[in-house]
């Protein structure tokens, strides 16, 4: 511990204090003044005998946070007043009594959330969640709580060499997940880059130092492109008679980092990536146009890509955001971000919900109160565990609004990740139900196709549609998973009632009475775990009855007969269930997959129809390849005793069995033609596609489509509809 000289203290105290003052804008009445004043000797008096652990008196944190609360979050008197005073309660000999008598009631409050949520941060993850709980229960208090905890993390985080690696770890790890996310969502961006680049700088030293160099190296590199960059537009827009100044912005170091392990690319990939910002410095009535104007300018210089605009005046964000965003092309062939705001804007987002206060009267109050409302809903509505809590509201921190519209023009506001699915579902559950694709901005997208801000969406149905088992998979709304849930709980009760009464007609036929006993019986012997999933299998085909074989029917019961030590002759015939396999006897796919244990290879995706053999891997589950798979030769040459036969059950299984493909085929150029296909996959032959992707190139296109099939002779059929399309001229099943 290095401890200044009693004297240089309190000459840099005495500096700290009138950089408080001379920073804290919005205090200035003598009023203001006393309040501050108070605060800050009775912290000073608190915290007098008090270091921190890097030796320094401990007052220089407290004043810390208050300067980051007033000149970096634009925050009033009474949160410089409670930032000064937030370690004194639980601290010190300072009681809350004490404030409220000092200060006042809303003093109080807010002392209370601060020293209860700061509790104990200690050990589990779970104490961090419940911590994170109160926090945000303080939000229906005081939003100020809350602000004042960042400003506090973010002094900490600033602070954090000098305290032991496995507290550095612990702290920055909580910041990350905490506190980053929820800065984020109040609107700091610069305190949200700032919390999440301290947390890399400790938890990935090395990373963080070397993005760090590269990108001081290729600092003049940057500065002479937006120099060159900005030229014209500087000139353009002195022309139009507007005021602005332009900023070129690197991104953040933990966002270059998150890119390149979310891309797997190296920095050199995309350390150029960065925004140009145009502030405008212009009365707020005439903000909106002025940013279209500035946007024009900077399009008659360089093209736009028109998918990359971004419309956040007209509709802002959830947590205030406002700002006109368009993606040009340089003149050296790069994508530059341009963003267009005025200075209240900008402000907005580097500060965030504080300047909300100072520009009262904005619509992104409103929306900010929605927000707030609906956690404080949350938290008190729910009894959920705190670690689910906080995985929910993660989510719902992360799950910022894409903004889509109908084909009317009507907006639907859907969460973040919502897909073509989701968005049928919003529309009305029937639509939902019957969702076949979607036409998004006018060309054909699988239903689980994730929607970006500003597509237009027209939903296609068919009356022959209905929910499927892996919908739920596909949609991002929660809304949209209740519904598809609901709709298959009622298919499924819908089918085990006719193969009830299937079952009920059948057992007359033979005499047998239609009494549980029975049907347990059966159920048993066809070793189903209940005879509702026997009805389901019986109504969908999946289980077919004949005939009961090695059974009699004594008054109306049914028994099956079990010959001692000698198991049934024709074991297949026998029961319509698949069997394990016996030495030397096929494996049988595709009946039943619950009494056993295989599934489809990766490498070659086998379905139904394919020519197949299983193979017994180590960790002892039986993987299905095709015989055609590249794999193949050296599984039967080298572990020819671990190869089992296998053929498929009846071709024309309905049910599980459904695979995916991937179908390539080529053709000429043609608007029409597209949609030809997707229609003949979609609405014709009733498949379901998955990922679709479309290339053109100089007249002629390529094309990939992945689609989900019953089995080979489905693939079939529908590649040979495909080859029938005029204008495609090859079609063929990806084979690797
Ligand atoms: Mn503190």
């Amino acid at each position: 511990m290095t401890v200044p000289t009693p004297e240089i203290e309190k000459r840099d105290l005495a500096r700290e204090y009138r950089r408080l003052l001379r920073g804290a804008e919005h205090s200035k009445s003598p009023e203001d003044r006393k309040r501050i004043r108070k605060a800050w000797e009775l912290a000073v008096e608190a915290h007098k005998d008090m270091r921190r652990r890097s030796g320094e008196a401990y007052i220089f944190h407290p004043v810390a946070v208050a300067r980051i609360c007033s000149e970096e979050m634009g925050l009033d008197t009474t949160s410089i007043v409670c930032s000064l005073l937030h370690d004194t309660v639980e601290d010190t000999w300072v009681t809350l009594d004490d404030i409220e008598r000092i200060f006042g009631k809303r003093e109080r409050v807010i002392i209370d959330g601060l020293t209860k949520i700061s509790g104990i941060f200690d050990a589990a993850q779970s104490a961090q969640a419940e911590n994170f709980r109160k926090m945000l229960l303080s939000l229906s208090n005081d939003i100020r709580v809350i602000l004042i905890k960042i400003a506090d993390r973010l002094h900490n985080m600033r602070t954090l060499d000098s305290m032991k690696r496995e507290k550095q770890l612990k702290i920055a790890g909580e910041t990350d997940f905490m506190y980053a996310p929820l800065a984020h969502r109040l609107g700091l961006y610069a305190i949200k880059s700032e919390l999440e680049d301290l947390s890399l700088r400790y938890r990935q030293p090395e990373q963080y130092a070397e993005i760090e160099q590269k990108l001081r190296k290729t600092k003049a590199v940057r500065t002479r492109f937006i120099n060159s960059f900005a030229a014209p537009i500087k000139e353009a827009l002195d022309k139009e008679g507007l005021k602005f100044s332009i900023k070129g912005r690197p991104k953040s170091i933990a966002s270059i980092w998150n890119k390149m392990q979310k891309q797997r690319v190296s920095f050199e990939d995309i350390y150029d990536i960065f925004a140009i910002r145009i502030i405008l410095d212009t009365p707020p009535e005439q903000e909106k146009s002025d940013a279209w104007r500035t946007y024009s300018v900077v399009t008659d210089f360089y093209p736009p890509n028109p998918d990359r605009l971004r419309d956040w005046i007209s509709i802002p964000k959830a947590n205030g955001y406002e700002s006109l965003h368009t993606t040009v092309m340089s003149p050296t062939g790069k994508w530059v971000e341009v963003q267009i705001r005025s200075e209240r804007m900008d402000e907005l987002a580097e500060k965030g919900y504080a300047a909300h206060w100072r520009y009262k009267g904005q619509r992104a109050d409103n929306r900010l109160d929605q927000w707030i409302g609906q956690i404080r809903e949350v938290i008190e509505g729910g009894e959920d565990s705190a670690l689910e809590f906080v995985d929910e509201l993660k989510l719902d921190l992360f799950n910022e609004e894409v903004y889509v519209f109908t084909p009317n023009g009507d907006l639907i506001v859907l969460g973040k990740g919502a897909t073509a699915l989701d968005f049928a579902f919003r529309v009305h559950t029937q639509v939902g139900q019957k969702c076949i694709g979607a036409k998004v901005n006018k060309k054909l997208v699988p239903i689980g196709h994730v929607l970006q801000s500003g597509d237009q969406v027209e939903i296609l149905t068919s009356r022959k549609q209905k929910p499927k088992e892996d919908w739920v998979n596909m949609v991002a709304t929660a809304s949209a998973r209740s519904k598809i849930r609901a709709a298959l709980r009622e298919d499924r009760q819908k089918l085990a009632a006719e193969g009830k009464s299937a079952l009920r007609k059948q057992f007359k036929t033979l005499g047998i009475d239609f009494i549980q006993a029975n049907i347990e019986a059966l159920t048993h012997r066809v070793r189903l775990d209940s005879p509702a999933e026997m009805f389901v299998r019986l109504a969908d085909g999946r289980l077919v009855l004949d005939e009961f074989p090695h059974h009699e029917v004594r008054g109306g019961r049914l028994h099956f007969i079990r010959k001692a030590a000698e198991p049934a002759p024709d074991k297949e015939s026998e029961t319509p269930v698949a069997q394990s396999p016996k030495k030397g006897e096929a494996l049988v796919l595709g009946v039943d997959k619950q009494s056993l244990d295989y599934t489809m290879a990766a490498c070659c995706r086998p379905i139904p129809g394919d020519d197949v053999f299983g193979f017994v891997t180590v960790s002892g589950g039986i993987k299905i390849h095709r015989s055609a798979c590249p794999n193949a030769t050296q599984l039967l040459s080298k572990y020819g005793y671990r190869v089992l036969k296998a053929r498929w059950a009846g071709q024309k299984e309905r049910s599980e069995s459904r695979a995916t493909a991937t179908i390539l085929f080529s053709g000429v150029d043609d608007i029409g033609l597209v949609n030809h296909i997707s229609g003949i996959i979609s609405a014709d032959m009733s498949v379901d596609m998955r990922k679709v992707s479309f290339e053109t190139n100089a007249g002629s296109f390529e094309g990939r489509i992945e689609v989900v099939v019953n089995d080979t002779e489905h693939l079939g059929e529908l590649l040979d509809r495909l080859r029938d399309v005029p204008g495609v001229s090859t079609v063929d099943r990806l084979e690797d």
